[in-house]
């Protein structure tokens, strides 16, 4: 039986370990944490397969300074951070050419159109589907004439998005909860929800282990190519047939050490939990950039994108905020839960809105399957699909090429660690 290290357990990494096992691989599974103690844990839990548009949207460069200045701004970028991102928003900007924009949505597309079957698969097979809900989600407007509802509704249609524009009266039938400051709103019908991410990694990482499979609570210190692939942890040392690098918004420091230097960017978003008032089905809001997703445990108020740097201190007003924003959507009370609880993960984000997913076309046995921005809980299952379809060799020719890592330029000779 071939032996796979998967590095990181978050839903990415917990997924791929998942299928990969499946398909009779020994697998070793491997975080510095416990699983899903990453970007996985406080997610929106929302499976937004309708999101097949790049970020690098060319009308955010009109928003871009009111979105910098204003102080409850869904964006932020530190001051102290600025210089550091800037080479990232260069190639964020230069992906908004008409031509790019086709690309990345294409590439888009084809992800998150398996992605619900590919949960779906999961989840029976790790008994979970009592932690997922079909009931669609809404993108609510509270412009008054509704044209930039109406712009998005016809983006959707010719993406070939299932959506429906409903008026204010429409949208009230179906979340009666909601202000009457709501103009109108999306109804996605196709996509779903879980009411607990973090219980579904623990699920995922539950039945990987009743099924044989190993774990190791370790930090991954350096790689050895070669075959096979010699690991240095914190804690041991050992070689392995095949790598997969799934360590989120941490992946880039590994794959510096393999010569790819990936502009990869900690994406940091926050939650804040509220009670439960009542909510269908996740709701998010066009102008405020947030989501509202009722949970098992109260609703989840999630958004916001930040970029300081991957260990930079939260700043958890940021997550505060989304109860104001709450309470300007809801007609209901909404009070914080009770002990208050906040939270921020960083997304693992590349200027493409793309993954890298596939195998290293520098060291055999080495693959990659991180970078899955604000998609990453959508995009697990399948993308885990994929790559264990790569490292079987069954893919069709060509089904990864805009995902591959060499999409950001040359490998590099690295002087490798001990
Ligand atoms: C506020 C917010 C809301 C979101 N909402 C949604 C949503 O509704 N739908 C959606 O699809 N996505 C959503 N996302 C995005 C999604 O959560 C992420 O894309 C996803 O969690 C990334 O998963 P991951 O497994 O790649 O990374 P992580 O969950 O961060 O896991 C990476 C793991 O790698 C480990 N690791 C790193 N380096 C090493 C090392 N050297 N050795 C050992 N272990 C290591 C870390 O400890 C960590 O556990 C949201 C994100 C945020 C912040």
């Amino acid at each position: 039986m071939q032996q796979v290290t998967v590095v990181g357990a978050g839903v990415v990494g917990l997924c791929t370990a998942f299928f990969l096992q499946h398909s009779g691989y020994s697998v070793l599974l491997m975080d510095a944490r416990q699983p899903a103690e990453g970007c996985s844990k406080g997610n929106a839990g929302h499976f937004a397969t309708e999101q097949v548009f790049p970020l690098a949207d060319p009308s955010l460069l009109r928003q871009l300074p009111a979105l910098l200045l204003q102080a409850n701004s869904p964006l932020k970028i530190r001051a102290s951070y600025l210089l550091q991102s800037l080479p990232w928003f260069c190639r964020f900007i230069g992906n908004m050419t008409p031509a790019k924009q086709q690309a990345l949505q294409a590439a888009l597309s084809q992800l998150n159109g398996s992605s619900i079957a590919s949960w779906q698969k999961l989840a029976t097979l790790c008994q979970s589907q009592d932690l997922f809900r079909y009931h669609g989600a809404l993108l609510v407007s509270e412009q008054p004439n509704q044209q930039s509802l109406q712009q998005q509704y016809q983006k959707y249609r010719m993406a070939g998005i299932d959506v429906s524009l409903l008026d204010a009266a429409e949208t009230m039938a179906l979340e009666p909860l909601l202000a009457n400051s709501i103009s109108g709103s999306l109804n996605f019908t196709e996509v779903a929800h879980t009411v607990d991410p973090w219980l579904l990694c623990q699920r995922i990482f539950a039945a990987f282990k009743a099924a044989g499979g190993q774990w190791l609570q370790s930090t991954l210190v350096a790689i050895n190519p070669g075959t096979p692939v010699q690991l240095v942890t914190s804690t041991s040392s050992f070689s392995t047939g095949h790598l997969v690098i799934c360590a989120g918004a941490h992946s880039a420091a590994l794959t510096t050490q393999l010569g790819w230097r990936i502009p990869l960017e900690a994406e940091r978003g926050y939650h804040l939990m509220a009670q439960d008032v009542g909510l269908n089905r996740p709701v998010s809001s066009l102008e405020r950039k947030f989501i509202m997703t009722p949970m098992q445990n109260g609703l989840r108020l999630a958004g916001t994108a930040e970029f300081s740097g991957l260990d930079a201190a939260p700043d958890f007003r940021r997550a505060h905020l989304l109860i104001d924003h709450a309470r300007s959507l809801l007609s209901a009370t909404v009070k914080p839960a009770e002990p208050v609880t906040v939270w921020f993960g960083n997304r693992p984000s590349l200027p493409d809105s793309l993954p890298v997913l596939g195998s290293c076309p520098v060291h055999s046995g080495i693959h990659y399957n991180f970078g899955h921005q604000h998609l990453g809980l959508t995009q697990a299952a399948y993308s885990a699909e994929l790559i264990t379809q790569s490292l079987r060799g069954n893919l069709p020719r060509g089904k990864l090429d805009p995902f591959r890592i060499e999409r950001f330029g040359q490998y590099r000779r690295q002087k490798m660690q001990a």
